[in-house]
């Protein structure tokens, strides 16, 4: 049986409360009660010793009494639901208050006895009788006898206080139950309202729509972690999503051209129309070339993407190093007659090799590519205590302010039709920064259109 955050939160509360009022309810009524019987049971005593005290006082001398003082005493006490009976020395009564009047005593008797079972139905009390002696100037004159209902009796007042209390208890206890019953209810209703919304989110993503976000004004951490978890998963899911679509049509666009080309020329061949000369077929060939580089460039920036790259690091003279690469590039140099100058301080980094070469001879040659004729390349390397920087500048065309952001994405050109002509797919710049990351380094760039770009690594040490 599956039941609801909202159920089991209210029964929880409920239960909380229930055990909380029964626990309060039964300890403070043993506890009270019977501290209530004992102040009674010594209140009785107290004024037992009171009365024959007061009915003491009365005695004259030579075994005369004020009588008529002692009926006071007698009609109070009776009041109070004590019978007394004031005897002197030789057993005389002086008063009696069943001999005064028995109706009242056994009324007031029968008045107490249905007190008391009111409050304790199985109340099994007797009338019972204690004697005291009466003592005046530290003769003994005579004895009372102070009969009432005992144990102990409570009289009307003492019985509507010890009823009220009752009632309170049963007042506060039910008014507490509600109130943890409706404390219960509203604490479900903020807790699973977030939490219903999180999961009809949920539902959604799963059921392919990533395009909404929750908006949680509640202020339970857990809850706010959960739609901050649940929003940014729809995020990474969206950006996943669109990079895949983007990479599908984006393939498609860069592979279409090339085909396309081979596909009218290898038809003008077979139709006859063009000869299939050793210009034509360099020119096939070149355009598979271009396909080849492309599904390379696509097949590792895919194992790059996936975290499946091995960097084997080994310490090497990177001065040296880039030295040598530019030596490689000489040729290109030249054909541009472009200057290339390689400055800073003899650096040692530990790196993989040629996935840092491959990085940095991808940027020369953009380099290469973009500078005019006679135009130039800088180089210069720095180190502190914990990064090398590596700055490769030229005086090229530049890249505009709307396409700087985006040169590191996949397939981005800024020209495409006179990137074409120069070869790129827009991988290269992809690549470096991947491989970059790869080292736990960073790559930058800074660029003004028309007047250079300034590439910059930073390679922890
Ligand atoms: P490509 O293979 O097309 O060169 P890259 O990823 O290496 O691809 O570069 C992406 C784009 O960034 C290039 O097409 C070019 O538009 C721009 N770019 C890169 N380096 C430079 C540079 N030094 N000067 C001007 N533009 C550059």
């Amino acid at each position: 049986m599956k039941y609801s955050l909202r159920t089991k939160l209210t029964v929880t509360y409920a239960l909380v409360a229930l055990i909380c009022v029964l626990l309060i309810s039964i300890l403070s009524n043993i506890f009270l009660e019977n501290q209530f019987r004992d102040y009674i049971v010594t209140k009785q005593e107290i004024q037992n010793e009171e009365i024959a005290k007061q009915i003491s006082q009365q005695y004259i001398e030579d075994g005369d009494w004020d009588v008529a003082s002692i009926e006071n005493i007698g009609l109070l006490a009776l009041d109070e639901g004590l019978i007394i009976k004031a005897k002197d020395n030789n057993n005389n009564s002086i008063w009696d208050a069943t001999v005064h009047n028995s109706g009242l005593c056994t009324a007031m008797l029968d008045h107490i006895s249905e007190n008391m079972t009111s409050r304790y139905p199985n109340w099994e009390g007797e009338y019972i009788e204690n004697s005291y002696s009466l003592v005046k100037d530290s003769n003994v004159v005579g004895t009372v006898e102070i009969g009432y209902y005992g144990p102990f009796f409570f009289n009307d007042n003492e019985l509507a206080f010890i009823n009220t209390l009752n009632n309170l208890l049963i007042f506060v206890g039910l008014f507490s139950l509600f109130a943890a019953l409706a404390l219960g209810y509203v604490m479900s209703r903020i807790l699973t309202k977030p939490i219903a919304k999180a999961v009809n989110f949920a539902q959604s993503i799963s059921d392919g729509d990533y395009t909404l976000r929750i908006v949680n004004k509640d202020n339970t951490k857990e809850l706010l972690q959960l739609t901050d978890t649940l929003n940014s998963l729809a995020d990474t899911i969206q950006d996943n999503e669109l990079m895949q679509k983007r990479l599908t049509s984006d393939v498609a666009h860069e592979l279409r051209t090339p085909l396309t080309t081979l596909q009218s020329h290898i038809e003008a061949m077979l139709d006859g129309i063009w000869k299939p000369d050793k210009q034509r077929l360099e020119s096939l060939h070149s355009e598979i070339v271009r396909i080849t580089k492309i599904v390379g460039d696509l097949e590792s920036l895919t194992r790059l993407e996936e975290g499946n790259i091995n960097i084997h690091k080994e310490k090497f003279d990177l001065t040296n190093h880039i030295k040598n690469i530019v030596t490689g590039l000489e040729l290109r140099l030249k054909d541009k007659q472009a200057t290339i100058e390689v400055m800073g301080p003899e650096v040692y980094l530990e790196a993989d090799k040629d996935k840092l070469s491959q990085v940095i001879i991808n940027i020369i040659s953009n380099s290469i590519k973009y500078i005019g004729y006679g135009g130039s390349v800088k180089i210069s390397l720095s180190e502190t205590d914990s990064w090398i920087n590596i700055s490769i500048s030229d005086d090229g065309i530049g890249i505009s302010d709307e396409d700087l952001p985006f040169i590191f994405e996949r397939f981005y050109r800024s020209d495409r039709s006179r990137n074409r002509e120069t070869g790129g797919s827009g991988i290269g710049l992809t690549i470096a920064k991947a491989l970059i990351k790869a080292h736990k380094g960073t790559i930058e760039v800074k660029s003004i259109l028309g007047e250079g770009t300034e590439f910059l690594i930073k390679l922890p040490k």
